[in-house]
């Protein structure tokens, strides 16, 4: 019954103290009929190569506009669609839509325009995720070289050789694999070369932080393992100065720009000089 697994449910989020019961649950109900009411919504932020000074790629950030309940914050309901599952419907719309908005982000900015979309552990969890994955790029009249997958380092401490193995079939299948919110998932630097991955995206704490040694050693580190690296969390000339002049390969951040829908995303980006 409804009642029975309502309580159910709710006994779930008794378990994680973290968040708040009863808006949580409120939460769930509406997040389970997002989609079909059309609540969710891509917004993208660029990400900016200094040394062309053009944007090679854009992260797709879910937005979700409750028609009841108004705007809700990601880190809001993007743990409750992970601990509920939601997030596998949802990530599959989040695939879908980023797609679509492919064929015209590439007019914008060129053939080789990357699109980045994110993925929880739970996706990469379910049995056919890649042959669902490919499907929806197949409908949608996309190669996967043009699609960027990232995976949070928290994603790789749980059960390394599953994640290693579904990693490989994605790189197999032509995505290239971020991880993401790097230096926060307290994993070990041999994972690194463990795991089949093409760029690293430095956190945004180690940018706010100024921490230059530590920045250049992650650069460093990264271009040995042969690994491209992006900043976040570039929110001022300071910073953005400070990782262009290190070579850093590509750069993302309010200063840049703020993760827009796609009909409000600048045609160019002139920074040179700023
Ligand atoms: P993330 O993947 O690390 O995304 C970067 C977050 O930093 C975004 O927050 C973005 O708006 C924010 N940000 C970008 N530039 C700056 C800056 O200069 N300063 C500051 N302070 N923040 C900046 P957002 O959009 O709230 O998303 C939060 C997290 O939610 C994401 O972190 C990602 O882990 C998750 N998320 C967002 N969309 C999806 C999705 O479609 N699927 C999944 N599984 N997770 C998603
Ligand atoms: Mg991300
Ligand atoms: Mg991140
Ligand atoms: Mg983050």
């Amino acid at each position: 019954t409804a009642k029975g697994s309502g309580r159910k449910r709710y006994h779930l989020f008794e378990a994680s103290s973290r968040y708040n019961h009863v808006e949580n649950f409120i939460h769930e109900l509406a997040l389970s009929q997002a989609i079909d009411k059309d609540e969710l919504h891509l917004h993208y932020q660029l990400i900016y190569n200094p040394a062309s000074g053009r944007a090679v790629g854009a992260e797709a950030l879910l937005r979700w506009h409750s028609k009841n309940g108004g705007p809700v914050q990601p880190s809001d309901f993007i743990p409750i669609a992970e601990e509920t599952g939601l997030i596998v419907p949802i990530g599959y719309w989040v695939i879908r839509q980023s797609c679509k908005d492919w064929h015209q982000l590439k007019e914008m900015y060129g053939p080789l325009f990357k699109i980045s979309v994110n993925i929880s552990r739970i996706q990469l969890n379910e049995e056919f995720f890649v042959g669902q994955v490919l499907q929806i790029l197949k409908e949608e009249g996309v190669e996967p070289s043009v699609m960027e997958l990232e995976i949070t380092e928290s994603t790789t401490l749980h059960s390394l050789q599953e994640v290693q193995l579904i990693l490989s079939k994605l790189r197999g299948a032509g995505f290239t694999i971020a991880l993401d919110d790097f230096g926060t998932g307290y994993s070990s630097l041999s994972m690194l070369t463990l795991l089949p991955i093409d760029k690293l995206k430095i956190d945004r704490l180690f940018i706010a932080d100024g921490n230059v040694p530590l920045i250049a050693a992650i650069l460093a580190m990264a271009k040995a393992l042969n690994l491209l690296v992006v900043a976040e969390g570039i929110e001022t000339s300071d910073h953005f100065h400070m990782l262009s002049d290190m070579q850093c390969w590509g750069i993302q951040g309010y200063f840049i720009n703020k993760p827009k829908p796609i009909t409000e995303l600048p045609s160019r980006l002139d920074l040179s000089i700023q």
